[in-house]
């Protein structure tokens, strides 16, 4: 089929993706270029941490996560994305004053399914013989086969698999409508057998419901702090994480690391920190108070943190709908996925398979 993909963020490359295997034909519409740098998709961290979410969020995103998870192997290994994607398990802590969320948080997990009755409870010297640099924490929760995946790596690999494909790019131009089989452009309408909306927060002229929520994140890099795995700590005001990077930039494409601006610091680690949760569509640079929050919660995770430098930081919004729950709409010749709101990494996969199921694949049987 010769079908559209519009939005070629992070729904958009999981459709593409499971598209081309079928052999169609492909055409990639994006307001912003392709490598994606614009999306939520590059700004978001990779977390792929199903229990951890159940904190806020329900059962049915832990179904779809695990399922996710299973998924996003064959994904990456098309793309050849193998040294940014781990499973290694999360660590959760909290300071000895905040030792009722975390109490709180376990109570959470473990009311909502049973399988988080195995999540195993750390003393300090467990925890230092997972995480060395996070031995000053008296307590911690270890949650096996969760993890993450290189975000911003994704976006790159997977341009670059899409060009080795050929599909169609349409970089820089802006959907106006979709309809049935059409896509609108500049007051001009473009035939397909198939259209996937997948807009994230840019189709809001369909969905009324949709709204963005405001995520800011740093990116620090430490010669001193070694952590291998997602670490929350909790907090009763906020909730942090650290989510490591590997040697940040080092190993990928040249130009790449030009079009981001960073300055990496040589032989470092890079952590992504984050990230806020703010009801606002704003997507200006990261505000005084949001910094001050992020920055000092992980300092207090490793005071070593306070000699990293800051190479980056990114704003963007989450498209989500009131429930926070993602939402595929089927009809003629148009599927639309959105919602996925601060679980994109974590549903993509489960949910496009849902949808080419439910829509097109169903078509093409009948
Ligand atoms: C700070 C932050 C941290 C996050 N951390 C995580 C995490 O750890 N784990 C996790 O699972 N999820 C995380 N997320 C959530 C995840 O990034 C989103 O759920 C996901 O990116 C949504 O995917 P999407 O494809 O719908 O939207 P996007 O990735 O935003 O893609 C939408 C694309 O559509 C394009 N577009 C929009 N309008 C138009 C138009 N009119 N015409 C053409 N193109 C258009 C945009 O340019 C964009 O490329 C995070 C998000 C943020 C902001």
């Amino acid at each position: 089929m010769n079908i559209a993909i519009v939005g070629a963020g992070l729904v958009g490359r999981v459709l593409a993706l499971n598209l081309l295997k079928d052999g169609h034909s492909l055409t990639l519409f994006d307001k912003g270029s392709k490598e994606g740098t614009e999306a939520a998709g590059f700004t978001a961290a990779g977390m792929l941490a199903p229990f951890a979410e159940l904190e806020t969020a329900e059962s049915v995103i832990f179904e779809y996560g695990k399922r996710s998870i299973e998924l996003w192997s064959d994904l990456l290994k098309i793309i050849g994305l193998f040294d940014g994607y781990r499973l290694d398990g999360t660590i959760i802590t909290a300071h000895p004053q905040d030792m009722s969320e975390l109490k709180h948080f376990i109570d959470t997990l473990q009311f909502k399914v049973e399988e988080a009755k195995e999540i195993k409870l750390l003393n300090s010297s467990d925890l230092a013989k997972l995480e060395s640099d996070l031995e000053q924490h008296s307590r911690a929760y270890y949650i096996e086969n969760e993890g993450y995946i290189d975000s911003q790596r994704f976006m790159l690999f997977s341009t670059n698999n899409l060009d080795i494909h050929q599909v169609k790019w349409r970089e820089f131009t802006e959907v106006q409508r979709l309809e049935s089989g059409k896509v609108f452009v500049n007051d001009e309408v473009e035939e397909f057998d198939w259209v996937f909306d997948s807009r994230g927060l840019g189709a809001k002229e369909h969905f009324d419901d949709l709204r963005g929520v405001r995520g800011e994140v740093y990116w620090l890099e430490s010669n001193d702090i070694d952590i291998t795995r997602p670490t929350r700590l909790l907090h009763p005001r906020y909730k942090i994480y650290v989510v490591p990077r590997g040697n940040g930039c080092e190993g990928m494409d040249i130009e790449y690391c030009k079009d981001c601006k960073i300055a990496q610091t040589p032989n470092s680690k890079r952590y992504i920190i984050g990230a806020t949760e703010i009801e606002s569509e704003d997507t200006s640079p990261m505000s005084v108070r949001s910094s001050m929050e992020l920055l000092s919660a992980v300092y207090s995770l490793n005071a070593n943190f306070g000699e990293s430098r800051i190479v980056n930081s990114e704003t963007n919004c989450r498209p989500a709908f009131k429930n926070n729950l993602p939402r595929i709409e089927q009809s003629e010749k148009l599927t639309r996925i959105n919602g996925l709101y601060r679980h994109g990494y974590l549903l993509a996969p489960a949910i496009v398979e849902k949808a080419l199921a439910e829509g097109i694949n169903a078509e093409c049987v009948s």
